[in-house]
């Protein structure tokens, strides 16, 4: 069977980092990985082409090649998901949608021209598709009735489809599920509360495999909390680092956890140890009242301030998630939070307002509440310029405006370079250095760390033209830098590379406040403000 794996395009977000990408000659931040799982899955005796739309178009042959196309993606992928169905189907190709948004709205009119529907994890369902293909059916849909796979068996992902180059970092996944509850996630809807993952052995396979095709950059582990098994994390982590010594430490790593990395030394001594560089944390709010309604009670357990200095402390540059608009939220929310993240110094703070997400408790909860906004210009899509997606308790101007007051705040260009810079000298040096000149890797397996390339060079004169001669943050710029190369010269080239993806901020401000102004401009007037709405706004202690 000749199968075209078509991956969609998303539309531009905080996420997009189109400017860091054209900075770096890439195309996109992450390939698409569940695609790739799903190639592994099928039968190794069909002949496969990927196309991930974010990097090229799909050509007239690949078209003609096909078969069979095979596409999946997230909710945010939706509109142009539509647009290859329809252009599958207008060549009579049959077409089997699967992946995150599939999963949860299996009937959204997006993906009413998909012949087969295969939901749900996969390692279940894929046999039950290429089963139906066997007998010759023609359309069918496909699911786990809730059962969740094991993924010990799951194979290497096809990474050799892939146009390498067009990426800017590689991605593999460890575990799926969390252990939380957080009542807008859909990650413990789709992927259960019991985290499972996968063997060590299996995801050093995955590295050697990307190895083996060349790949020499970062490497991100897509697990949406890293840290869900510990157990099982802290059985990965000693193989992690001996392949990396093995191999000369030819990888970064970074990764998502919940905050409670912080109160596991022993866990964050052995990711730096493997050379994980930063950690993408789900704060949310410094708001405890919201956390609570969130019912994301495990960021209310410490001081969030206190835990971002650990995870620093220990060489873990973190980056994290802020949201605004929950029930009972009170005014200043957004200001709250840009005091947070200037107090902790977190240099990417990515802020959207608060969605409610197809199958979710909270989904769940304002449906009989009578709140959700289906048809509204939100629910189109999910991404930081949308608005929310269901009436909030206060009103939804004043969520828009802090927003827009906040992101622009977090990014403003000077307020950006002290706040990198006082977090950078923070961070001690890289323990991977030290380990990997106490054992230096001989033999076939040995890897030199990727060089400064030309790309590299173009990007620095990129980055001190507009920074450092001609916006009027030369003073902090030059400053910063004299001051990095004099305290801590070890983090000098990673907080230019930091600085340098302000160059896609700053264009990102402008975005979100014309795109939120023209949703306020076509929005009825307010109503009333609803009545559960605690008296005083109450912060997690620090
Ligand atoms: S910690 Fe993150 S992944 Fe886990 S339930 Fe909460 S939001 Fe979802």
């Amino acid at each position: 069977m000749r199968t075209l794996f078509i991956y969609p395009e998303f539309p531009k977000t905080f996420w997009s980092y189109e400017k860091i990408l054209e900075l770096i000659n890439r195309k996109v931040l992450l390939p698409p990985l569940g695609l790739l799982t799903v190639a592994a899955l099928l039968p190794q005796s069909w002949e496969m082409k990927l196309v991930d739309r974010n990097v090229r178009e799909v050509r007239q042959e690949e078209w003609d090649w096909a078969e069979l196309v095979v596409i999946s993606g997230m909710i945010v992928q939706k509109a142009d998901m539509a647009t290859q169905i329809a252009r599958a189907k207008s060549r009579g190709l049959p077409v089997a949608v699967g992946g995150p948004f599939a999963s949860s709205t299996p009937d959204a009119p997006e993906l009413e021209g998909a012949d087969f529907k295969v939901l749900d994890e996969g390692e279940i369902t894929l046999p039950l598709f290429v089963e139906a293909l066997a007998r010759g059916e023609t359309s069918g849909r496909f699911t786990a009735g809730g059962e969740k796979p094991d993924v010990t068996g799951t194979p290497v992902p096809r990474f050799d489809l892939l146009e390498l180059d067009a990426y800017s970092e590689m991605s593999v996944q460890f575990s799926r599920g969390c252990p939380f509850n957080c009542e807008f996630c859909d990650i413990i809807v789709l992927y259960g509360r019991k985290p499972r993952t996968k063997t060590p052995q299996q995801l050093v396979a995955e590295l050697q495999c990307l190895y083996e095709l060349g790949w020499r950059r970062s490497v991100f582990l897509v697990d949406d909390n890293f840290i869900g098994n510990k157990r099982n994390v802290k059985l990965l982590l000693p193989a992690l680092r001996q392949w990396q010594i093995e191999h000369g430490y030819p990888f970064s790593f970074a990764t998502e956890a919940s905050v409670d990395l912080a109160a596991d030394q022993e866990l964050m001594d052995q990711m730096v140890e493997c050379r994980f560089e930063s950690v993408f944390l789900g704060i949310e709010t410094p708001d405890a009242a919201s956390l609570a309604t969130a019912r994301k009670l495990q960021n209310t357990r410490s001081s969030l301030e206190e835990s971002v200095e650990k995870i620093t402390a220990t060489g873990l540059r973190v980056m994290a998630g802020f949201i605004i608009g929950f029930d009972g939220e009170q005014k200043g929310a957004g200001q709250r939070i840009v005091e947070f993240v200037n107090r902790t110094g977190i240099p990417h703070a990515m802020m959207g307002m608060l969605q409610a997400l197809p199958n979710t408790a909270m989904w769940t909860r304002l449906e009989q509440e009578g709140r959700l906004i289906q048809d509204s210009d939100a629910a189109k899509g999910v991404n930081q310029t949308n608005l929310l997606n269901f009436e909030p308790t206060r009103p939804i101007r004043d969520i828009a405006e802090e927003y827009m007051e906040a992101f622009a705040d977090l990014y403003e260009a000077n307020a950006y370079i002290d706040r990198v810079y006082s977090y950078f000298l923070k961070l001690p040096p890289q323990r991977y250095k030290q380990i990997r000149r106490e054992n230096p890797p001989s033999g076939p397996q040995a890897s030199a760390e990727r060089g400064i390339s030309w790309v590299d060079l173009r990007a620095l004169a990129i980055v001190v033209w507009r920074q450092g001669i001609r916006r009027d943050t030369r003073w902090r710029f030059w400053n910063s830098l004299f001051g990095m190369a004099r305290h801590n010269p070890a983090r000098f080239t990673g907080f230019i590379s930091i600085l340098a993806h302000n160059e896609h901020f700053l264009e990102y401000r402008g975005i979100v406040r014309r795109e939120i102004e023209d949703q306020l401009a076509l929005l009825p007037p307010d109503p009333p403000e609803r009545a559960r709405v605690p008296a005083e706004p109450v912060l997690v202690p620090n």
